[in-house]
């Protein structure tokens, strides 16, 4: 199977890796010219443009911050939609709305392209261990053709349904994820502002029904002070955003990730937009005047 790979940022340089790591072969292409040259060093074929990228491959896999970028690097000048060949496969990895998920399939579809979203969670940790969870949107035989190259990249890999499956999934999911990082904010500030040893708290609660992923992955880096993104705000705002937008189309109310949106919204204002979604903290904090 041979590979396209565009966006090699925090999370598409280390799963491209993976796919070389599989021995696939694989073409890539980033803005970021160093990130291309540290896949090169590799083994990866490096490209000039998505075009270039696409050009004979059998799947082409874009992993990029918002739909307006996978827009540019499917459908702009020297996109993946000249060059790509007819039956070949465009997985997006990105976190965008279901809305644009199906509008980018049905613009491939106009040229004999198949689409699958396949967004992940599971951050740069396990992008590097090639264990995120994939949640993908597609037509099941499509879906097959590509499944050996997501599964050098994923540990639990679900084709939840037709397209637009994937990216919805993955909106329940972030509405979980950052409702989360908000009510454990919530709790550690109250904590210390009681003046409990917060280290000790977590210890003794991370065993009970408080437990979590995201308390783990979390909490060991607050108490570090450690807000190096990881997931970053501004890309958590932007999912949330598209969650309230599908939420607002399908009647559905939304509050909690609401609320959320507007803390990460002050946030960005204060220039903490690249800080991880774990730094939301630091939000709380102010309000309690710690
Ligand atoms: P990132 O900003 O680190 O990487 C994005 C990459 O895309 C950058 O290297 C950038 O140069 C490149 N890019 C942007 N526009 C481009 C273009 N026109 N052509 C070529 N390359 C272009 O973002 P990330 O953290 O890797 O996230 C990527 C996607 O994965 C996002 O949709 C995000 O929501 C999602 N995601 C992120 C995490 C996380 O923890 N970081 C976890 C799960 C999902």
């Amino acid at each position: 199977m041979r590979i396209g790979f565009i966006g090699l940022g925090i999370m598409g340089k280390p799963m491209a890796k993976n796919l070389l790591a599989a021995d696939f072969d694989v073409t890539v292409f980033d803005l970021n010219t160093a990130a291309i040259q540290e896949l090169a060093a590799l083994g990866a074929n490096p490209a000039t443009s998505p075009a270039e990228t696409a050009e004979g491959q059998d799947v082409i896999f874009t992993m990029l911050p918002a739909h307006p970028h996978v827009e540019a690097v499917l459908f702009g000048e020297n996109g993946v939609a000249e060059t790509v060949k007819q039956g070949a496969i465009v997985v997006d990895m990105s976190s965008i709305s279901p809305v644009y998920s199906k509008q980018f399939a049905a613009q491939l579809a106009e040229k004999g392209v198949h689409f699958i979203d396949a967004p992940v969670s599971g951050g740069e940790p396990k992008a590097i261990d090639g264990t995120l969870a994939i949640m993908a949107g597609g037509q099941p035989n499509i879906y097959e053709k590509a499944y050996p190259a997501l599964e050098a990249m994923g540990g639990q890999i679900i084709l939840v349904g037709d397209t637009g499956s994937g990216t919805t999934a993955k909106l329940a999911n972030q509405i979980m994820v950052n409702v989360n990082i908000a009510a454990m904010s919530e709790a550690l500030v109250l904590a210390a502002k009681a003046g409990i040893d917060v280290e000790k708290m977590y210890q003794a609660i991370r065993g009970g029904l408080a437990g979590s992923a995201v308390l783990d992955a979390k909490v060991p880096l607050i108490l570090e002070r450690n807000f190096v993104a990881g997931g970053r705000i501004d890309i958590n705002a932007k999912d949330l955003t598209n969650v309230l937008d599908t939420g607002s189309a399908l009647g559905v109310s939304l509050p909690l990730s609401g609320q959320v949106l507007e803390m990460y919204e002050e946030m960005k204002a204060e220039g903490k937009g690249a800080d991880d979604h774990g730094g939301l903290v630091q939000h709380y904090e102010k309000l309690a005047g710690i």
